[in-house]
């Protein structure tokens, strides 16, 4: 892979938090899975932070993901993922919108839109880009999948979000911008990717979005959360990123972890 351009600037905008049960996340034994000391003790109900990615280079500039739309109590309704995953720790300077504009970048301003895959907490803000010019992208298979299936909803992809967006789609790892890559990493969804972007300074990221939700899912040794399309491929998914990682010491920046955001140098700051 090349390295990305001098000039080239990658921000994260942390975009507050859905809360939930950590079974949903964690399917560890001992953990999720009970033993009989257990039986008695209640669930944990923790945060689930969403964070997007703006990576400026001088070929373009490119957000990762689009987090979670602020009327997602009416949207998710029919889904009833809005009582399993309430987007209710989030304030109104968290929202993406708010992001955005707290450092001046207006949608009209964003060249790309990419995404990781098309559930309802990574392609909830797509509407903001409309009509913005930009060019969406998200990975082949995810596209058949997302626009596959019969009716509004599928788990947590709901065909609202993205159907009145014309994907232009990638197929495999692709090297997209000078420093800027898509891994494929399936076993989430279908087509979930994650994103790399080797750094001048900082060096090698890699922003798994939901093929690794937390620390605690990357191990080793790795651990499966509650729901996934197909858990032979996340498992060979994640150990292909540590493959990555090992080679590049790279920086992992997993989609879910509410200790890592907090250690993260978040917007404005930048990474180079
Ligand atoms: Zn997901």
């Amino acid at each position: 892979m090349a390295l990305a351009k001098p000039g080239t600037k990658l921000t994260i905008l942390p975009c507050g938090a859905m809360t939930a049960d950590l079974t949903w996340l964690l399917l560890a034994p001992g953990r999720a899975i009970r033993s009989r000391q257990q039986k008695a003790e209640p669930p944990e109900w923790v945060d689930v932070p969403t964070h997007c990615v703006l990576v400026d280079t001088p070929e373009g500039r490119l957000l990762w993901d689009t987090s979670c739309p602020p009327d997602w109590e009416q949207r998710w309704e029919p889904t009833g993922l809005h009582d399993f995953f309430p987007y209710d720790k989030v304030s109104e300077d968290e929202y993406l919108h708010a992001r955005l504009q707290q450092l001046g970048v207006a949608p009209g301003d964003i060249d790309y839109v990419v995404l990781s895959h098309l559930h309802f907490d990574h392609a909830g803000n797509l509407g903001l880009f409309r009509d913005s010019g930009a060019t969406f992208v998200v990975s082949d298979v995810e596209k058949e999948f997302a626009f596959g299936f019969d009716g509004a909803f599928s788990g947590a992809h709901i065909k609202s979000d993205y159907q009145d967006v014309e994907f232009r789609t990638v197929s495999g790892d692709t090297e997209f911008l000078p420093g800027v890559s898509f891994i494929q990493t399936p076993g989430h969804t279908p087509g979930s990717m994650s994103l790399r972007v080797d750094l001048p300074e900082s060096g090698t990221m890699i922003f798994t979005a939901d093929a690794v939700y937390r620390g605690e899912s990357y191990g080793p040794p790795s651990v499966p959360a509650a729901i996934v399309n197909n858990l032979e491929s996340w498992y060979s998914s994640v150990e292909k990123l540590r493959g990555i990682a090992e080679e590049t010491d790279a920086t992992m920046v997993f989609g879910h972890d509410p200790e890592q955001i907090r250690q993260l140098r978040v917007a404005p700051g930048v990474y180079a």
